[in-house]
């Protein structure tokens, strides 16, 4: 039997969202990126002029907004359209500035108690590609298949710099590679939900592999096919 809830996390850029999406499309499941709403989070309160540091207020805030995720409505090469408070931001949350400051707000506890409930409703429904940093140790414990995705911090800068130049965003190799390396390191330190691996993980470093070869693998995985 097919996994019905598929989750998969790992560091930025590490492949989770080209690959969760093929994946979602394969099997008819709903494809939804986690991430997208602590960078939703995160911009509201850059635009608020809220103090990063000030968790009272920035949980408040967490639990106040309203994060919408929808089908696109233009063909620019997104997944789905993130909606905060109706407005459409997609664009504006994969902007090095969230980038940078996204790991501060997603380390406060309550922020993820706000978010964490929100994603977990959904993927209880089934049939779902879930993909982020904790789905499978905290959001999703129970999913069917769990990957953890991973790759050389090299090669990530180098994905994410290209992604960057895809949608005309300027960034240097340089500054990618240090805001990277500073985001996994409080995403795999703080203490509430970690990023690690899960227990019944099957971790792939998907350096040297193309999406194919990733993508294969994980049908394989999902239908239990695997050796
Ligand atoms: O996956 P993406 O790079 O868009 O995630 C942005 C940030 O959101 C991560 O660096 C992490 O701090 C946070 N995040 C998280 N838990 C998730 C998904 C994302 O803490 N499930």
């Amino acid at each position: 039997m097919t996994a019905k809830i598929i989750a998969i996390d790992g560091p930025a850029a590490s492949g989770k969202s080209t690959i969760g999406k093929k994946l979602a499309d394969h099997f008819g499941y709903l494809y939804f990126d986690t991430g997208v709403m602590y960078r939703a989070v995160t911009l509201a309160a850059l635009r608020r002029g809220l103090n990063l540091e000030n968790e009272i207020a920035i949980t408040r805030l967490a639990e106040e907004l309203r994060i919408d995720v929808s089908l696109p409505s233009a063909e620019n090469g997104r997944s789905y359209d993130v909606l905060l408070d109706s407005e459409d931001v997609t664009k504006k949350i994969f902007q090095p500035e969230i980038d940078k400051n996204v790991s501060v707000i997603s380390a406060y506890p309550g922020v993820r108690r706000a978010l964490t409930a929100q994603q977990r409703r959904v993927g209880l429904r089934g049939e779902v590609v879930m993909v982020g940093r904790d789905i499978g140790t905290v959001v999703l414990p129970e999913a069917d298949l769990k990957v953890y995705l991973d790759a050389s911090v090299e090669e990530r800068a180098r994905r994410r710099y290209l992604e960057y130049q895809m949608h005309g965003e300027p960034a240097s190799m340089e500054e990618i590679t240090k805001s990277m390396r500073k985001r996994d390191r409080i995403d795999s330190t703080r203490e509430a939900a970690p990023l690690k691996l899960a227990r019944d993980a099957v971790r792939i470093n998907t350096d040297g592999l193309n999406i194919d070869q990733v993508l294969d693998r994980l049908k394989l995985l999902a239908e239990g096919k695997d050796v």
